[in-house]
């Protein structure tokens, strides 16, 4: 009898851990298996760790940052509790950022393909763990695991509002955790230029300030008023270039690779602020927004300022936007159309085609490739653009994927945090939209399983987020899901479990000084 009671409290405890395991990381692991036995992390344990050269000290750092500071353990001697990472080859999987973890009383090992992988195999082990004062306690288990898709984002416009390096970095932290293994950032846009060009030193004196911060009152046709920086109540800011590179050296760090995004040729209106002759004549930043594409100087100013953002930037992928260009502009523009003229281009949208190819063509000989809004398909683009679809899986990915460019997911239905998480009247003003958690969980970026389909994205547009905790407020828990579609295969994901594990992940971002939605309040939409 008191054998059978054993076993049943084993049994029960063994069902608790199983449940304490799963129901804490985000995202959910391909496969997971628990086991018996708590492992104890500490400033005892010691590291084990067979990496070299870059990718050793890159760990090294890495670990540096965590409250543990564990230190190098030498294989052989008796430790009571070591992190042994070991890059081997995974008989699993062959992608580079899967691994395999093992947890047991005294020794957690993780194996991966590659860095990247061992990187995700410890962000795994510490989200598995309860922190216990200076030390986590984590729950013993066996986990293989590997990405669905290679590209998982997290988009933030630092130009309707200006978002400094701090802010950017600290996001960086928590994304990682989440196995978010990109940050596009848009960096030019109307609402100010936001990096140094050293060259055009005028961009950042004159473009990266405006009079007021409220983006209804600066963005009518009374408004974009620019300023510099010493104007009375100027708002606004820039990445300096080495803030820049501190973030692309810190995102390396935690193998996340730094998109930068210059919009154009629409969407411009603070350059004109700054280089008036780069609009077509007669135009101002409030009555225009298109760069002249009848106008040589716009080309060769682009080239230079890519020029500079590519040496800041090692990313394979620029992103050049594209979007939303008022192509009316053009057709009444001298330059612009004697441009058409000599070129023999029939129409506007055309126009913009003939831009957006020269300057990819100018990124291929940097041997880059060009991201950029789904309105690029309007032309005839290269099959080496990628298409960062935000209009959702209508013609515009259908189009993509028959021309064979590789597409990003990142529909305004459910990728864009800028729209409201609960009822409106409950809620800081957005943009509009309605997008609670579960719409953005229940979005399956690749239901046909197409291979062009790269990954997906968060989108956080900023016309309405003025302030860091609110930034953060729209960005989490939302990015918790599209950190698990970019992750989880469909069949795993489950959204009753996954709410449970963002309440807790949403706790633990709280205590380490995140503003994030409170899920335990949620209304949903009154109708
Ligand atoms: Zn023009």
């Amino acid at each position: 009898m008191k054998d059978i009671l054993l076993r049943i409290t084993v049994l029960a405890l063994m069902v608790l851990m199983a449940l304490q395991t799963s129901a804490q990381v985000i995202p959910q692991p391909v496969e997971l298996t628990p086991a018996t036995g708590t492992f104890t992390l500490s400033s005892e344990t010691r590291v084990l760790c067979n990496l070299k050269s870059v990718e050793r000290n890159r760990m090294m750092s890495y670990l540096r940052e965590l409250p543990w500071k564990m230190r190098c353990g030498k294989a052989g001697l008796k430790m009571e509790s070591v992190v042994e990472l070991r890059k081997s080859r995974l008989p699993f999987s062959s992608n580079n950022e899967a691994y395999s973890l093992t947890v047991s009383p005294h020794k957690a090992i993780i194996k991966a393909n590659t860095d990247a992988g061992l990187f995700y195999g410890l962000q795994t082990l510490l989200q598995m763990g309860t922190e216990d004062g200076n030390t986590l306690k984590v729950a013993c288990a066996r986990v293989n695991d590997y990405p669905r898709f290679s590209y998982r984002g997290w988009m933030l416009d630092i130009s309707r509002h200006f978002f400094n390096r701090d802010f950017i970095k600290k996001q960086i932290r928590a994304l990682a955790r989440y196995k978010i293994n990109t940050l596009h950032l848009h960096i030019t846009d109307n609402g100010g230029w936001r990096l140094e060009i050293k060259k055009y030193p005028k961009l950042t004196q004159r473009a990266a300030y405006r009079a007021t911060e409220d983006w209804m009152a600066f963005c009518n046709p009374q408004g974009f008023d620019y300023c510099t920086r010493d104007t009375p109540n100027s708002y606004g800011g820039y990445l300096t270039q080495a803030d820049a590179r501190d973030i692309v050296e810190y995102a390396a760090l935690h193998h996340m690779q730094v998109i930068p995004e210059l919009d154009i040729p629409g969407h411009n209106n603070e350059l004109f602020a700054a280089y008036p002759d780069l609009a077509c004549p007669g135009k101002t930043p409030r009555t225009s927004g298109e760069l002249c594409i009848g106008n040589e100087k716009v080309f060769s100013f682009y080239q230079d300022v890519l020029t500079e953002v590519m040496r800041i930037f090692p990313s394979r992928y620029i992103h050049l936007g594209g979007d939303e260009a008022n192509r009316s502009n053009w057709q009444q523009c001298p330059l612009c159309l004697k441009r058409m003229k000599e070129e023999h281009i029939d129409n506007v949208a055309e126009l913009q085609n003939y831009f957006m190819l020269r300057m990819e063509r100018f990124l291929r000989q940097h041997g880059r490739s060009m991201i950029g809004w789904d309105e690029i398909l309007d032309g005839d683009i290269s099959k080496s653009a990628v298409i960062m679809s935000w209009r959702g899986a209508g013609e515009a990915t259908a189009k993509a994927k028959t021309r064979g460019n590789k597409v990003l997911m990142t529909p305004t239905s459910n990728c864009y945090l800028d729209y409201y998480q609960d009822d409106p009247q409950t809620q800081p003003k957005a943009i509009g939209g309605y997008l609670p958690l579960k719409k953005v969980y229940d979005y399956d970026p690749n239901p046909d399983n197409s291979s062009l389909v790269m990954g997906t994205q968060g989108n956080l547009w900023t016309e309405f987020v003025a302030t860091e905790s609110h930034a953060e407020y729209m960005t989490y828990p939302r990015i918790l899901a599209i950190a698990e579609n970019g992750w989880t295969p469909q069949a795993r994901k489950d959204y009753p479990d996954f709410h449970r594990r963002a309440i807790r992940a949403c706790a633990y971002l709280k205590s380490h000084g995140y503003n994030t939605f409170d899920l335990t309040t949620e209304k949903g939409k009154q109708e």
